[in-house]
């Protein structure tokens, strides 16, 4: 068995021993198992015969790389490596192979995501009610998707949400009446819950009733305007909240499942986008440190293969007593190798597809006439900005709606205009709909847009979920991702796994084809490859504010590469989203695969 086979089965054993509670392993053996393939400390090894993508503007190919330690020494042509790289060196032919930097995913959410691979997925999109009860049944019988006494599971197509009724009819009777029971959309921000996590949680009818009329909709009602289990933003944090709390170990194990997947697609880096807190925009509390201990113990048993900027989530409107808060945690979490916490993370709004329709759109909704404003009152915004960007501290502001996007933007042009020197890039991400009037206000902010064009196809969730329901002048502004481009956008590339897959190559691919089941979502917002290589390694390197040590190759920076089967700048779209990493290197020791 290779060194690789037997370091990822460890580490899976390590996961599912750690899952199943049954043994812990010695943190010496689980860093051993990282470890392996540790290069000698001051040896230099020189990677030639490369198709090498450096992401450095000047230079942006070379041929080969050499290293030491967890440093990049030298890059370009083979001669000129070779001499910097000296007699000494250790030789890897690498074939014509391509090389490239570690990527960086500009927003996700890996622990949550690694709870996701250790837990059950329903990844059947035939919105099937009995395919679906039947693979719950299996479930509970095989023991394993439960968190305490609730079986959760997770990635449900959100069609399932329009037969809310039919589940409930099924999963809140009989066998399932005493067994909490919760389903989490593929969109991280709706679910459904039996009748049994929902009295647990105390959703019921009166509970309801008795909720200002912008919460209530946060709750699916039957004709008895009885709950009928679909919740979303409010509603869902409402649910998991009331989930039992995954232990210690459950989440540890989830840690290491997340980073190994990462690593596994190519990234070496990611920001949190919620490392305390959720998509209710809840205000950050003294004391809640949230998933930093996990990151923590990940990085001191020498686990944590990935630069990790774990944003905390504020609410503007809760004061700027957060900002203290956010930076009492840069103290408390400090010198943890591999880990900072650069910033905090504003939710805008939530998200547009019927029924949540919770995301902030300048115009009303057709199907209900109403208009969703931002979730923060537009001052707080202004001065939560302003303050955060005096203190240094970047703000990442998730906004879907044309509405959220503009109320993002005119608080990054007060704190620019109160703060004239400052230098941060902070971010915004998502911007499903930009007005093309806001589209170059990215640039004259300098305001990096994390964007997931994964996400940007023509299928149900962009057409026949929005289409009918949000205004005609408004839709067609949708993932405009070359406009803002063209416009002078910094653009990254971000995943928000679990939401979706990670991985960056069908990202890249989406972004350059836009094409789904149903079409080619909007032709002219078709991205160049080139950009989307930029988006996922330095400009992604931006919005962690690490661009300086990562994000590129060039001498002086980490030593984080990624050894691909093919060329994908020259391969097809369709090539290109089945790429595959042969190799990830992490600060110059392998973290997946073979080759390096
Ligand atoms: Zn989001
Ligand atoms: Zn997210």
């Amino acid at each position: 068995m290779s060194t690789d086979l037997k370091q990822a089965r460890l580490i899976t054993r390590a996961v599912k021993l750690l899952f199943a509670g049954a043994l812990s392993l010695s943190a010496a053996h689980l860093a051993l198992a990282a470890d392996s393939s540790n290069k000698a400390d001051k040896e230099t090894t020189l990677y030639f015969n490369a198709h090498v993508f450096t992401a450095e503007y000047n230079a942006p190919y070379a041929e080969a790389v050499a290293i030491r330690g967890d440093t990049i020494v030298a890059v370009g042509s083979q001669s000129a490596v070779e001499k910097a790289a000296g007699k000494t060196a250790h030789k890897v032919d690498l074939h014509g192979q391509f090389l490239m930097p570690g990527m960086i995913d500009a927003h996700a959410h890996p622990l949550m995501g690694g709870v996701t691979l250790i837990m059950a997925n329903y990844a059947d999109d035939s919105v099937s009610i009995p395919n679906l009860v039947a693979f719950i049944d299996k479930q509970i019988a095989d023991k394993k998707s439960f968190i305490g006494d609730t079986l959760v599971i997770y990635d449900l197509d959100l069609g399932y949400w329009s037969h809310s009724a039919e589940l409930d009819a099924i999963l809140s009777q009989g066998p399932y009446a005493a067994m909490p029971i919760v389903l989490s959309g593929g969109d991280g921000h709706t679910g459904w819950a039996n009748l049994a996590a929902r009295q647990r949680a105390g959703l019921n009818a009166e509970f309801v009733r008795q909720l200002p009329a912008e919460k209530q909709k946060f709750f699916g009602l039957g004709s008895d305007s009885a709950p009928n289990g679909f919740v979303v933003d409010f509603g869902k944090s409402l649910i998991d909240a009331s989930l039992p709390k995954p232990t210690p170990e459950v989440m540890f194990a989830a840690g290491v499942a997340g980073v190994q997947y990462m690593n596994s697609v190519g990234i070496t880096g990611w920001l949190d986008a919620a490392a305390i807190g959720d998509a209710s925009g809840s205000a950050l509390e003294a004391d809640d440190v949230g998933l930093l201990p996990i990151y923590q113990e990940l990085a001191k048993q020498g686990l944590l293969s990935a630069h990790v900027a774990a944003y905390p989530v504020v609410s503007p409107d809760a004061g700027l007593g957060q900002l203290a808060l956010v930076e009492k945690l840069r103290k408390q979490f400090k010198d943890i190798p591999n880990l900072t916490i650069p910033g905090l993370k504003v939710f805008a709004d939530g998200v547009v597809e019927y029924p949540s329709q919770t995301a902030a759109l300048t115009k009303p909704y057709s199907n209900t006439g109403q208009t969703v404003p931002p979730m923060f009152k537009q001052a707080a915004m202004n001065s939560m900005v302003t303050e955060a960007d005096k203190r240094g501290l970047l703000v990442h502001v998730h906004a879907i709606g044309d509405g959220a996007v503009k109320a993002g933007l005119d608080a990054f042009e007060v704190a620019r205009k109160a703060n004239p020197n400052g230098k941060l890039k902070h971010a915004i991400t998502h911007a499903q709909f930009v007005d093309p009037q806001d589209q170059q206000r990215f640039a004259q902010y300098n305001v990096i847009a994390a964007l997931q064009l994964l996400w940007a196809l023509g299928d149900p969730s962009t057409i026949e979920l929005i289409k009918p329901y949000v205004d005609a002048s408004i839709y067609p502004n949708m993932y405009p991702a070359r406009s803002m481009l063209e416009k002078g956008a910094e653009i990254a590339g971000a995943s928000d796994w679990p939401v979706t897959s990670a991985a960056p190559f069908a990202a890249m691919a989406q972004a350059e084809v836009r094409k789904g089941p149903e079409g080619v979502l909007f032709p002219e917002q078709r991205m160049p490859r080139l950009a989307m290589l930029y988006a996922y390694t330095r400009n992604s390197a931006d919005v962690l504010n690490q661009l300086k040590t990562i994000g590129t190759l060039a001498a002086g920076k980490r030593a984080d590469l990624v050894l691909v089967d093919r060329d994908v700048l020259a391969v097809s779209a369709d090539e290109l989203k089945d790429a595959k990493v042969l190799a990830t290197m992490f600060a110059g020791k392998k973290v997946f695969g073979a080759g390096l």
